[in-house]
């Protein structure tokens, strides 16, 4: 295959050329977007991440999933700041006995002295099994997984957030923990979703939206300051869906007209480290953080909003979703992280090739 970087990128926008590069032998190989996946394919994940997780609870399960990637080497690039997702992509490595190495300080490696991304990714390939990468450039993924499926030893690469664009990663786990909690509901189709920040640079929200488009008929109300409002490109792939979308600029109008239908909220903060005068996704010391009242999820607005709405966050937090709504019934912002863990996991099983395996041997013992 012999597509140049900006062929490589704009397959991606067409379903069936996205699977031929992305995909080897029928199985996602690089994962860095949310339209990648097909519903079926998402509910395949969670199944395997719902396999790992109970497989892990007794010794011999913990054994077997330990051996299944004995051997294999995941190199961690986080160039931009994180505790969570890489400590977790860390975790999920290690359930399944693969070996982790993480490089959280970019001064330290070679692009601190002008390497480009292809030799950078080739010379990792040389090492390791696979590259899960953070990086505040939208397209970092995207070039590293284009230079590699130009060589010989063609590794899987994982987006771990890339710049304001995506955070795939984040989506799935947050559908994993959305379908779980929606499970008596009849899951995630149908359902309204009301996801409030800067849409226009906020990765984890918009990765969700599109993940929310391989379902029928979800209403997406999204809450977002005029600056950062939601751009024409995410609300015509919503709207290419059939699926209907709003774009308010405060919560509290929208939860004293529509409260009652809301079944999810996502909530995040505002992404100031992208505000002018800041180097590139790294925040700045002096700023003062989250400050927008009209994107705060006051604890009195409980009374617009049913009980059983579920409530989430991709964290960190900063004043959008007070303390007070851990007591809320539908608060699942710890499960959510929890959750990380086993659909990482469930990443690296499919990538690697583990994962009907895996699904396999949860239904035999009878954990599914
Ligand atoms: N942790 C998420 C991200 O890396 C959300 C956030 O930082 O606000 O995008």
């Amino acid at each position: 295959m012999d597509l140049t970087f900006e062929e490589f990128r704009d397959s991606l926008a067409s379903r069936s050329r996205r699977a031929k590069v992305l995909k080897r032998d029928g199985r996602h190989f690089f994962v860095l977007i949310s339209q990648q996946f097909s519903k079926e394919e998402l509910d395949n994940l969670c199944d395997t991440a719902t396999a790992i997780r109970r497989l892990d609870r007794h010794v011999d399960g913990r054994e077997y999933l330990r051996a299944l990637l004995r051997g294999a080497r995941i190199m961690n690039l986080f160039a931009q700041p994180s505790t969570r997702t890489a400590e977790s992509f860390v975790a999920a490595a290690d359930k399944l006995g693969a070996h982790s190495r993480l490089v959280s300080d970019i001064r330290t490696s070679s692009f601190s002295k002008g390497e480009s991304v292809e030799d950078s990714v080739r010379t990792l390939s040389s090492f390791f099994d696979g590259i899960v990468a953070r990086h505040p450039d939208d397209d970092f993924g995207i070039r590293a997984a284009w230079a590699l499926s130009k060589t010989q030893r063609t590794i899987p690469v994982i987006s771990a957030g890339s710049g304001k664009s995506q955070h795939v990663t984040q989506s799935l786990l947050d559908f994993y923990t959305l379908r779980y909690s929606l499970a008596a509901k009849g899951g995630v189709d149908g359902k309204t979703v009301m996801i409030v920040g800067d849409i226009a640079r906020n990765r984890a929200g918009r990765s969700l939206a599109y993940l929310l488009t391989k379902f029928d008929s979800p209403t997406i109300h999204f809450v977002s300051p005029r600056a950062h409002a939601p751009d024409d490109q995410l609300l015509e792939y919503i709207r290419g869906h059939d699926i209907e979308v709003h774009v308010h600029h405060a919560i509290k109008p929208l939860l004293e007209s529509h409260g009652e239908s809301i079944d999810a909220m996502y909530m995040t903060r505002l992404q100031q480290e992208w505000d002018k005068g800041n180097v590139a996704g790294q925040p700045s010391t002096e700023q003062k953080l989250g400050t927008a009242d009209d994107f705060i999820l006051h604890h009195d607005y409980r009374k617009f909003i049913r009980p059983d709405c579920v409530l989430m966050h991709p964290l960190p937090r900063v004043n959008e979703l007070p303390d007070e709504w851990e007591e809320h019934p539908g608060f699942v912002v710890w499960r959510q992280v929890r959750n990380g863990m086993w659909i990482r996991a469930a990443v690296f099983a499919t990538v690697f090739g583990a994962d009907e395996e895996i699904r396999d041997r949860g239904k035999r013992l009878g954990l599914m």
